[in-house]
């Protein structure tokens, strides 16, 4: 995949938006565990940044999806990891199934605003007793006349507390657990709605993360995305873009971090001389790079099929079990790198290490996108097959 004039000119914008408006504030607002959302997003809305796929009918460039990674790679140098991950769930977590199966009338409504930067979107399927397990979601919609009623409660949910709208996860029959769930677009000021306080966190710690409880929640049936009961196939298809933003994105937070250690052991002297002058540093940063540009072409790869229209499930996944692993490698040998001064929480590297550690257990942790890789190598036994045949053994 190569990146044309269009695709430069995409991420020069990002690159100025980072520097200029979110990198000078970032300190602040790891500080205060929020960043100003709204604020942030209606000026990326006014530079087309937040709607780059999505259809031109609804305020979007309608561009292909290797625009959007190109969007992403960029918005990995923003120094907050927090600020990049609310971005990447308004426009790869929260939006792609609205965009893809909503209804017209509830793309005005709500995906219009959300690429305009005028509403802030949150995608709600954690649960406290389903993360991996998206099968396992308690959540109810019960249908009441031309409403349904929601009760459960959503675990770890990014943007929560600024959130305008939540694109949740929930049963909606008593049919088997892959055909009874839907996806629903719920504003979040509604009656009934309420919110942890926010959770603490080992990193991503400028983004607002909590829980969010419904009680009893009456919301319009017409709000449903697509046909009920397809609510879990078309989250599955939703994780893919998740899965490759989070890869793409973590491409240039790691070479910011591999940078800023290079430049640290360039002046720090032990035993005479510059700590990068030991072949055994400076060959293990080389070694680094090198995974980091065998990951992107991964990315891109990936990004490929999906532009032409494959199945992308098993690269994207590839790429983020990959992505996850890579980010804890490189990210560690760089705090190793800067000793003592790697260990304080306020170090640059130290952050990286801390936000893109949410890599490999966010949007399906490293062993469910092994899980799905076996499977899709048709090298994992089948649950039920293998259960059956042990007991007849
Ligand atoms: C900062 C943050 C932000 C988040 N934002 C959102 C959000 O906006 N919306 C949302 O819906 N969710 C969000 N999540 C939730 C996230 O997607 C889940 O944490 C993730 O899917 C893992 O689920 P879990 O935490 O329940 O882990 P569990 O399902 O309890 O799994 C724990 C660990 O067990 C291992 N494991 C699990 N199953 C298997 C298996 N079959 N085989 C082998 N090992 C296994 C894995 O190592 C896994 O990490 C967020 C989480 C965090 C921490």
């Amino acid at each position: 995949m190569l990146f044309t004039e269009e695709h430069k000119a995409i991420q020069k914008t990002v690159r100025d938006f980072v520097e200029k408006e979110l990198n000078p504030h970032t300190e602040e607002w790891e500080k205060a565990g929020a960043f100003p959302a709204h604020e942030v997003f209606k000026k990326m809305g006014d530079l087309g940044l937040l709607g780059i796929t999505k259809p031109e009918a609804h305020g979007g460039l309608g561009l292909d999806y290797s625009y959007q990674v190109a969007f992403s790679e960029e918005l990995g140098l923003c120094q907050s990891g927090g600020v990049s991950l609310a971005i990447g769930v308004q426009t790869d977590m929260a939006t792609p199934a609205l965009a893809r199966f909503g209804s017209n009338e509830l793309k005005e409504e709500f995906l219009a605003p959300a690429i305009a930067g005028e509403k802030v979107a949150s995608i709600a399927v954690s649960e406290p007793g389903a993360g991996s397990d998206v099968a396992a979601t308690k959540t109810q919609a019960r249908k009441d006349g031309d409403d349904y009623i929601i009760n459960g409660t959503k675990m770890w949910i990014t943007n929560a507390t600024q959130a305008d709208f939540f694109c949740l996860l929930a049963n909606t029959s008593d049919d088997p657990a892959h055909k009874n769930k839907s996806l629903i677009v719920v504003p979040s000021h509604l009656p009934g709605i309420s919110f942890s306080e926010k959770l603490n966190k080992f990193g991503m710690r400028s983004s607002d993360t909590a829980q969010v409880f419904f009680d009893d929640v009456r919301v319009p049936r017409r709000n449903l995305i697509g046909q009920e009961g397809a609510g879990f196939t078309m989250q599955m298809i939703q994780f893919q873009e998740e899965r490759l933003f989070g890869s793409a994105m973590g491409l240039k937070s790691m070479e910011s971090c591999l940078n800023d250690t290079i430049e640290y052991l360039r002046e720090r002297k032990t035993f005479g001389q510059p700590v990068l002058h030991n072949q055994v540093i400076h060959y293990r940063l080389a070694e680094l790079q090198t995974e980091i540009e065998a990951l992107r072409a991964l990315v891109y790869q990936a990004t490929e099929t999906y532009i032409n229209g494959g199945d992308v499930t098993k690269l994207a996944s590839m790429a983020k079990l990959k992505a996850g692993r890579l980010t804890r490698e490189v990210t560690d040998t760089c705090v190793q790198y800067w000793g003592g001064m790697g260990y304080m929480f306020d170090n640059q590297v130290n952050r990286y290490h801390r936000d893109l550690r949410l890599t490999g257990i966010g949007g399906g942790a490293d062993e469910i996108m092994l899980g799905i890789i076996t499977k899709l190598m048709g090298i994992a036994p089948k649950v039920q097959a293998y259960a059956a045949q042990q007991k007849n053994d």
